[in-house]
């Protein structure tokens, strides 16, 4: 693991997959045997829990901020090595949150898990400041329009001034048939290209599931991308560990080759993906018991 723990995965615009971003690396790091927490920092517009078939209903990070409840009781374990930190999505709860308590939670956080992602809202606002300047690394994720692109400067501009440092670029939904030079983009941007990730369908798919597209799809081209980012970032091996595939963890490809398999195209997956569904939801189902 390197020394980096807290990841800011952030973006000056919205919708480009941050949350998307935030759920799949820290899978895949948590099914690489790290001890994750990813921690739904978007606090006017949580959809963490969403992503990962949580009810946004019981404690959040909105009842910690507002010091009603403590770290623990808004910390879920959804499979094995991860846990998430939910945030509300009651306005009324929103408007008495105080996000300076954030550090609080963030060194908390920090002392139990080897890394600690924070999905970090879009925009220009204090609670979208001040995560970028608890993270270790700043993780800027954006589409390759170029709305998105210039966006991002502003997230790197808030970077600077909040004292955060800034990692790498990863850029989702990117498309094979296309003319736009990716390391271009990361070049304009003076950051280093992390990584891309294809568009693909199975993304939606997962969401609807409430399963890690990693989890969900792990044959998918941008499953795939994601391991490989998350092995890059904490500069450990990410291999694509589906139970009983019967293959070596290294033959994860680095990139994708065509026609890769696909969920649909290989039952095994589906297989493999429902086990660990039932694991997931019975693990909240367990969480939410608790309280
Ligand atoms: P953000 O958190 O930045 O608002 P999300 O992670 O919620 O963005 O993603 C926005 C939408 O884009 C979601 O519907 C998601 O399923 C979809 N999406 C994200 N990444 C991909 C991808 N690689 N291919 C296709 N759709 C994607
Ligand atoms: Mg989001």
């Amino acid at each position: 693991m390197s020394s980096e723990t807290v990841y800011a995965i952030a973006s000056g615009k919205g919708g480009v997959g941050k949350t998307t971003t935030t759920v799949n690396l820290g899978t895949a790091l948590a099914r690489a045997g790290e001890r994750v927490a990813v921690v739904d920092a978007d606090l006017g517009m949580a959809n963490l829990a969403g992503f990962v078939g949580l009810n946004p209903d019981s404690t959040t990070l909105s009842d910690v901020l507002s010091e009603r409840a403590s770290v623990d009781d808004a910390t879920y374990r959804l499979a094995e090595n991860i846990v998430a930190v939910p945030s509300g999505t009651d306005l009324d709860d929103y408007a008495e949150t105080a996000p300076e308590q954030l550090r609080d939670v963030v060194d908390e956080l920090r002392s139990q898990y080897d890394a600690v992602l924070l999905d970090v809202g879009a925009g220009i606002t204090h609670e979208t400041v001040l995560p970028l300047g608890l993270a270790d690394a700043v993780v800027v994720v954006s589409t390759p329009e170029p709305a998105a692109v210039h966006d991002s400067t502003k997230t790197l501009e808030l970077t600077e001034r909040a004292g955060g440092e800034a990692a790498g670029l990863v850029l989702t939904r990117t498309r094979p048939e296309t003319d736009v030079s990716y390391e271009e983009i990361a070049d304009r941007l003076d950051l280093p290209l992390l990584g891309t990730i294809p568009e693909d369908p199975a993304a939606r798919e997962s969401v609807y599931a409430g399963t890690p597209l990693v989890v969900h799809a792990p044959d998918s081209p941008a499953s795939a991308a994601y391991r490989r980012i998350a092995a890059d970032l904490a500069g450990i091996d990410v291999p694509n560990d589906r139970p009983d595939d019967g293959s070596e963890s290294d033959d994860r490809s680095d990139a994708p080759p065509a026609g890769a398999q696909n969920a649909d195209a290989d039952p095994d997956a589906n297989r493999d993906s429902e086990a660990e569904q039932d694991d997931v939801s019975s693990a909240i189902t367990e969480a939410e018991s608790e309280r």
